[in-house]
Order: C-alpha cells, then structure tokens, then sequence
C-alpha cells in the first residue's frame, strides 16, 4: 500500500475542471516532484491533497484510508501538511508566534521550534521579529518550517522557489536533504525542471490538467520532457 494514492481525481473551480482523470502513487519516504507550466494544474493537485479541495471520498487514500471529504484540518492530523505557493506567513505575528502556528494540529515527532532553527540557522536569529519584515528568502523558510511543525509524515510543497535568488533557492534546497532524511515524503511542485530533477527520485509531468509523463529523474529523456512540458 502506498502512502498516497489518488485513483482517477477529476475536480475544479465551479464549472471550471482542472484537473482530468489524474492517478499517482507515492511511497513512504519518496521525493517527488511535479513540474508543468503556469496552469497545468499543480496547485490544484496539492490543494485536492491537503483538502482545500474536495473529491470524491474514495479518490483519495492516504495511507490505506479514503480522505477525499476530510477537512484540510483533519488531513493535517493524518500527517499532511501543505506549505502554498507565494510564502503565506502571518505578517505580524513573530518568526517564532509563525512556528508555533504550525503547531496547532501536531503529531508527536521530532520537529520543534528549536529544530527548525537548527535546519534554518538564518532564522534563528530572526526569532522575535515580525514575520512582515524578512526577505522573501527567509519568509519561504520560515513557510516550510511552519509546516514541519506538525510533524507530517507527507510535505506538500508548492513552488518553493518561485521569485528567489538562484542563491536563495539553493539555501532552500540544502535543507531537505536534513526533512527526507527523518523519513518525512515531499511532494513538491516545480516549475524549474533542472531543480526538480536533482531534487526528486520520481518525477511527474502535468498539462493542461493532466499527468502526462512519469518516469525516475535519472531516466528521463531531456526531450522527453520538454514535449511534455510544453505538450509538442
Ligand atoms: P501556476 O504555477 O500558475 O500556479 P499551476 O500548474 O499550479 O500553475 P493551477 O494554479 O492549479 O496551475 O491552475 C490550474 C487552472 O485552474 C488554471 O487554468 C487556473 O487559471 C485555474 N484556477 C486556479 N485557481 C483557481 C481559482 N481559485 N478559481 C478559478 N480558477 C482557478
């Protein structure tokens, strides 16, 4: 059985479907990566994972149980937890009011507050400042050990280096070997391909609503991915 499993998801905005038939599998401990373009529907992806989108109950299993009308709030008592696209922090509350937040729904397992600022020593000394005041580099950390604090047993990503400095980003991306490592799954959503791949074990592709390429990163074909990437 796998940790997550999505069974022919299909959803949308009203109307609006964004999303078409999509299946995956997700092992315990993997990194995945889902790269596409602007719309290709990867935040939708994440959102039907962590419930800020419903589906059909039994379109989605995490490990072994169908969760597809749980409360975004519920899931993250499973052991999800989603960090969205765009550094979403409390702007006035404190680094460390921002940490102990993403504490509220927590399971028990390694990650603390002092644990994070161990994975993030920039935002260590930033503890007492307003959340409002750090660059969008240390705001993005400070998203992703939020989401640590509860503890998931999978990460949601999305777009985590959307806006930064290649050499912000590379901070960001030194982390996780120390999150994969405690034996924490990270699904990721990517627009850049060469992060992507370095990153992940798997990698899948979306268009238009679509998964339309799956493979193991090491495998794949340059080509390959550029077709299905931008759909030629
Ligand atoms: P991006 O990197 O631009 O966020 P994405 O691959 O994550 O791209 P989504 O954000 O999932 O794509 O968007 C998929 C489709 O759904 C797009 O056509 C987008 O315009 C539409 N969409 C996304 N959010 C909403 C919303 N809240 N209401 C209506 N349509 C939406």
């Amino acid at each position: 059985m796998s940790l997550l499993e999505l069974d022919d998801v299909s959803t949308g905005y009203g109307s609006f479907r964004a999303l078409f038939n999509v299946s995956l599998k997700i092992e315990e401990g993997e990194k995945y990566a889902i790269i596409g373009a602007n719309g290709a529907g990867k935040s939708t992806l994440l959102r039907s994972i962590c419930g800020l989108l419903r589906t059909e109950n039994d379109k989605i299993h995490f490990d072994g149980k169908p969760i597809g009308q749980l409360s975004p709030h519920k899931r993250v008592g499973l052991g999800i937890s989603y960090v969205p696209e765009g550094r979403w922090v409390f702007p006035s509350l404190t680094v460390n009011e921002n940490l102990l937040v993403g504490a509220h729904s927590r399971r028990s397992g390694m990650w603390t507050v002092d644990k994070v600022y161990e994975l993030f020593p920039l935002l260590s000394r930033l503890r007492q400042r307003q959340a409002l005041s750090l660059s969008g580099g240390e705001q993005q950390a400070l998203a992703i050990g939020r989401g640590l604090m509860a503890n998931p047993r999978l990460l949601l990503l999305d777009e985590v280096s959307l806006g930064l400095a290649p050499v912000v980003v590379e901070k960001i991306y030194e982390a996780m070997p120390a999150i994969t490592s405690s034996g924490t799954t990270v699904l990721l959503v990517e627009q850049d391909v060469g992060q992507a791949m370095k990153f992940a074990d798997r990698v899948a592709c979306m268009l238009k609503g679509r998964l339309v390429l799956e493979g193991v990163s090491g495998e794949m074909e340059h080509d390959q991915i550029i077709a299905a990437y931008f759909g030629v």
